[in-house]
């Protein structure tokens, strides 16, 4: 079984479609595909028809931009009613951070002498609910400013560059109680991904497993074998389940080929049994795996 649970289609800020990635999901060989866009549920419904059509195991969640102590979090949610008020609630106010935060970053390359517009974004990015720094980025590609969204990013949108704007992001702890009541499962998406400090700490960790945190990503690119090992034995030592993904973004990043990372099947089998439960308690319909 070749299992992978972190993906991006054009609903966030990759370039498949939700039914292309889905496909190419098939294509690679893989058995389960989970569709993570950010922010949304937007891409489901696509993803659902097109796995049914092509017989893959389709895992429906979502990675949610959050804070924690003021370390940016990732928060993988699996199979939450994305239905739920408080839900739909804290996903909206996501979205509205991201929308604003798109003229600030347009008036920055501007004061840089970079002729660029609203429309140039849209442009590029057609099927998203959840625009970002990489859609800027493609509009820079599209108007010929950089060759591709690493130079964009790497000249204009890394944090520290001039184009760099900040955003709203939810509370952790809020967040993964209403992902809770939402009946969904909290994994953290590449806990010590982009190169920073090792935070969260283990002994955050902890205090996350407390909270109600079900697992971390460990073998994901931005971790190398140190940093996985170091990752795998804390989970062992929290009991926090351990997931393995691509975070496939389709060309929109380099290196993170589908199924380039995978989740073991009795993590996988742990997680979906924590689904249930979590679906039990919240009394809400939640969406279950859809099967072949
Ligand atoms: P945002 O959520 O709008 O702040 O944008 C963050 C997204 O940009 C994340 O999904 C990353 O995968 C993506 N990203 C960050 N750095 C790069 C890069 N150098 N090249 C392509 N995508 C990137
Ligand atoms: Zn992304
Ligand atoms: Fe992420
Ligand atoms: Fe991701």
């Amino acid at each position: 079984m070749r299992i992978d649970l972190h993906t991006h289609s054009v609903a966030s800020d990759g370039t498949d479609t939700p039914a292309a990635l889905v496909r190419a999901a098939a294509a690679a060989g893989l058995d389960v595909v989970a569709i993570t866009d950010h922010d949304t549920a937007s891409g489901w419904g696509e993803a659902e028809e097109a796995a049914q059509s092509v017989g893959i195991e389709l895992v429906r969640g979502m990675e949610i931009s959050t804070r924690h102590e003021g370390v940016g979090v990732h928060l993988l949610a699996y199979l939450p009613d994305p239905g739920h008020p408080a839900l739909d609630e804290a996903l909206s106010k996501i979205l509205a951070g991201r929308n604003s935060r798109v003229p600030a970053m347009l008036e920055r390359l501007r004061g840089l002498g970079v002729a660029i517009e609203a429309s140039d974004v849209r442009r590029v990015a057609p099927g998203t609910a959840a625009t970002g720094r990489p859609h800027v980025a493609d509009a820079l590609v599209d108007l010929g400013v950089v060759a591709d969204r690493t130079e964009a990013f790497r000249r204009f949108l890394n944090p520290g560059r001039p184009a760099y704007v900040d955003r709203y992001a939810a509370s952790l702890l809020e967040t993964m109680d209403v992902v809770a009541q939402a009946g969904g499962v909290c994994v953290i998406a590449h806990p010590w991904g982009r190169h920073g400090p090792h935070e969260p700490d283990e002994a955050t960790l902890a205090e996350l497993t407390e909270a109600g945190l079900a697992g971390i990503e460990v073998d994901h690119q931005d971790h190398d074998a140190h940093d996985r090992e170091r990752l795998r034995a804390i989970a062992g030592n929290l009991g926090l389940l351990v997931t393995g993904s691509s975070d496939y973004h389709g060309t929109g990043k380099r290196d993170h080929d589908l199924g380039c990372n995978t989740t073991a099947p009795e993590q996988y089998a742990r997680l979906l049994d924590l689904a249930s439960a979590a679906a039990q308690r919240s009394g809400r319909a939640v969406p279950g795996v859809v099967r072949p």
